[in-house]
């Protein structure tokens, strides 16, 4: 029973300085938060130590009685939440949650519909070497070459083309909030189910923020740990259990999964029962102005100088997407300036983007961790201009200067602040 800086120094060390990293750096990837305390202690329980392939009251293991109510916490709250008639909270991960999608809904060879990865799609939307790609016949929609924004009609004209037996929405990389009603109308009309992938947005919808796709779709899935902020895992939603939870509970397990791992599916009820919140509320609004000033920020006369613009020309979600086509930076540049200032960022590639998906033309950049953080409108404007003057001076940026802004921001927003990671037994 010796702590981890006993058994093993060599990976508290890393547990330390990632503590560190994430102290001292400001985090501003759009897919990453902050646990809080109480979902990380539900994560590291003995929870871990327990086998329960099947699901609540019907399991193929003994001794399940406690992690049963653990599971029906989580799934009452989860459909409280989000408005579900049903709920599935034993996925491992996003990917894995749409894996079970697929696996209910559709056979392989199957057409299916989703927004292009180069638009702003994830990898399980149809990526050539994914399992999407390689299992089904996949056909992409992708964005208005004027707007850059999803058109509802183009989408349309696509099903109608295609005949998809499947329509998926939802993003990994896009600025602007869907027609959730377009998109039901038009899976209608050509006989499609119709599942929403909100793995980015979730925290905003749980919180009212945005449009509840549970409403209009079929079958939803989510990952926890973007902006809802809980256990690295994924979850799955239906407005109807009676047509479509047989089907997903058995394409999860045994379909795709075999035993669900306990302890987070704990730390899950946790962060549902903190969503349901109006701190967690409060942390939404916040999230959502921050990307607002951001965006107007990143708009002002001296970054548009640069060649620098974002896709859409804004935001109404937790990110913003910055183009840097005409800008002296490239992704990989811009991502690497940023970091020396003390900010982490993706780069992303830009709807038609010239360069590699290595380099990329574009950076993502979200607000969802700093909120948990505490900031508010005013750190938001400071950050944004650190940002701006960043990109804006490329190559010749006083670093030096805009670290130590940053770090300021950082030691007045303490994080984690005396969690020991290591010594605890
Ligand atoms: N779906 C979307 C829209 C995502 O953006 C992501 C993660 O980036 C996933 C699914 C996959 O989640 P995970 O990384 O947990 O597999």
């Amino acid at each position: 029973n010796e702590p981890i800086s006993v058994v093993d120094p060599d990976v508290a060390a890393v547990l330390d300085s990632e503590l560190h990293r994430q102290q001292t750096y400001l985090e501003m990837i759009a897919s990453e938060n902050f646990v809080p305390r109480a979902v990380m202690q539900a994560m590291g329980s003995v929870l871990t130590n327990k086998y329960a392939e099947g699901y609540p009251g019907r399991r193929y293991y003994g001794g399940c009685q406690e992690v049963d109510k653990v599971e029906n916490l989580a799934i009452e709250r989860a459909k409280a939440l989000f408005h579900a008639d049903y709920a599935n909270v034993q996925p491992h991960s996003g990917a894995q949650a749409n894996a079970a999608v697929y696996h209910a809904l559709v056979e392989p060879g199957d057409t299916v519909m989703g927004l292009a990865l180069a638009h702003g799609g994830h990898l399980t939307h149809g990526m050539k070497i994914n399992f999407s790609g390689k299992n089904y016949h996949m056909v992409s929609y992708g964005l208005d070459p004027q707007t850059y924004r999803i058109n509802m009609d183009m989408v349309r004209e696509q099903a109608l083309k295609t005949h998809p037996k499947m329509i998926i929405a939802g993003w990994s990389a896009y600025p602007r909030q869907l027609d959730f009603q377009a998109f039901r109308d038009i899976a209608d009309e050509v006989g499609a189910y119709l599942w929403t992938d909100m793995a980015h947005f979730a925290g905003l919808v749980a919180a009212g923020l945005h449009p509840n796709p549970v409403e209009y779709s079929d079958v939803v899935s989510t990952t926890i740990h973007k902006t809802i902020g809980g256990p690295r895992s994924g979850m799955l939603l239906s407005r109807d259990a009676a047509r479509f939870g047989k089907k997903l509970d058995s394409a999860v397990f045994p379909g795709q999964q075999g035993g669900p791992l306990m302890h987070i599916i704990a730390g899950k009820a946790v962060a549902f029962k903190i969503a349901m919140s109006e701190e967690f509320k409060d942390r939404q609004r916040r999230t959502l102005e921050g990307a607002k000033i951001l965006a107007s920020r990143l708009l002002a006369d001296d970054v548009k100088d640069a060649g620098i613009s974002l896709v859409t020309g804004g935001t109404d979600v937790h990110l913003v997407l910055v183009d840097l086509r005409n800008s002296a930076l490239d992704g990989q540049q811009a991502e690497d300036l940023l970091d020396q200032v003390g900010i982490t960022v993706n780069r992303n590639a830009v709807p038609w983007d010239p360069r590699p998906a290595k380099i990329t033309s574009g950076l993502r950049i979200g607000t969802p961790a700093l909120a948990t953080r505490g900031f508010g409108a005013q750190e938001f404007e400071e950050v944004a201009d650190i940002i701006a003057t960043a990109l804006r001076d490329g190559k010749s940026a006083d670093v030096e200067a805009l670290r130590a802004r940053t770090a300021r921001l950082a030691e007045n927003f303490p994080l984690y602040e005396g969690l020991d990671q290591t010594h605890g037994s």
